[in-house]
């Protein structure tokens, strides 16, 4: 373990033969920082901000959020640090945006759908990111539950029109690739957007219409599932095309047994909470690249989830 540690949490992921896959993390808090750079996280690629505006009355003030932000962008370095703007609504209610009760809230007004009603919460978390990275850091912001152009074209000119009047430069802006819409779209969204990250927690509900938190309906098969690894391959030839750099973060980004397969399928980076970050570079370096873009040719051409898994997990193959 001493060792893993100490050639990784220098050393830019890469596998054997070179080819570079960076390995990030989730984070939500700001003291969480130090501990994952020091396993080698080479950046956050996504910070959850909710927790700050959980479980309380009024939102978090300017400066609150300006606190956290800087710590986060100071504790990084020249690292790049993702923020995610306010991602509520789903499992996640806020009482001061005082929305109707929804009999389904994960497909209510989650996120992006509530800015513009909200613009005021909002601008004050971008204002609070844009004063935060004037004081140094490397900041990146992304949307989360887009599902359409126009409303990360929204997004977009608020930040702009923030970012005029401070006087700092906007950052580049990224989409969260978490609705099967915006997946099948990001030639569209590119227009708007400087990068992407697939939310696979949220991409596999949607997909398949199963509540990520009903265990008796979200099986775990779903991430390999061919339907859900054709969509992964054409969002990263979308982006390819449309020459932005794509990411994936969620739960399945961080299981060793399918590191392969997103190598293979060519995402550049994977952002993983904390505790994985280790063994997952060492995993990257005992990779060949091309072998596995062969392997995610081969599960690209299965029918059944369970021929895909056949192909990472050659035991399981036995099964019926
Ligand atoms: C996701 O949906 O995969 C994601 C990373 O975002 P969250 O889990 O916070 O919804
Ligand atoms: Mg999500």
């Amino acid at each position: 373990h001493q060792e893993r540690l100490k050639r990784h949490a220098t050393q830019p992921a890469a596998t054997r033969d070179g080819h570079p896959v960076a390995i990030l993390a989730n984070l939500s808090l700001a003291e969480e920082a130090s501990g994952a750079f020091a396993l080698g996280a080479e950046g956050v690629g996504l910070f959850r901000t909710e927790m700050l505006f959980l479980e309380r009355a009024v939102p978090p003030s300017e400066d609150e959020q300006f606190e956290l932000y800087r710590a986060v962008l100071q504790a990084a370095g020249d690292r790049p640090i993702t923020l995610r703007l306010l991602d509520s609504g789903g499992d996640k209610p806020l009482p001061y945006l005082r929305l109707p009760l929804e009999s389904n809230p994960f497909l209510g007004q989650r996120a992006v759908r509530w800015y513009a009603q909200h613009s005021d919460i909002i601008r004050t978390q971008i204002r609070a990111a844009l004063r935060a990275s004037a004081q140094g850091g490397h900041l990146r912001m992304m949307v989360p539950m887009v599902s359409e152009a126009s409303e990360l074209a929204w997004v977009r000119q608020l930040l702009e029109e923030e970012a005029r009047q401070l006087q700092v430069p906007a950052p580049p802006l990224g989409a969260m690739i978490e609705v099967p819409a915006a997946a099948l779209s990001l030639g569209a969204l590119a227009q708007h957007a400087d990068f992407f990250c697939v939310g696979s927690n949220d991409l596999v509900q949607y997909l398949f219409a199963a509540d990520r938190n009903l265990p008796a309906v979200a099986r775990p098969e779903f991430a390999w599932h061919p339907v859900t690894l054709r969509l992964l391959d054409g969002i990263v030839r979308a982006a390819r095309a449309a020459q932005r750099p794509v990411s994936i973060c969620g739960e399945m980004a961080a299981r060793p047994e399918l590191l392969p397969l997103l190598v293979g399928l060519g995402f550049d980076a994977l952002s993983v909470a904390p505790s994985a970050i280790l063994d997952l570079k060492h995993a990257v370096g005992t990779l060949e690249a091309s072998a596995c873009e062969d392997l995610a040719m081969q599960a690209l051409a299965c029918a059944r989830a369970q021929d895909v898994e056949a192909l990472f997990r050659p035991s399981s193959a036995r099964q019926p």
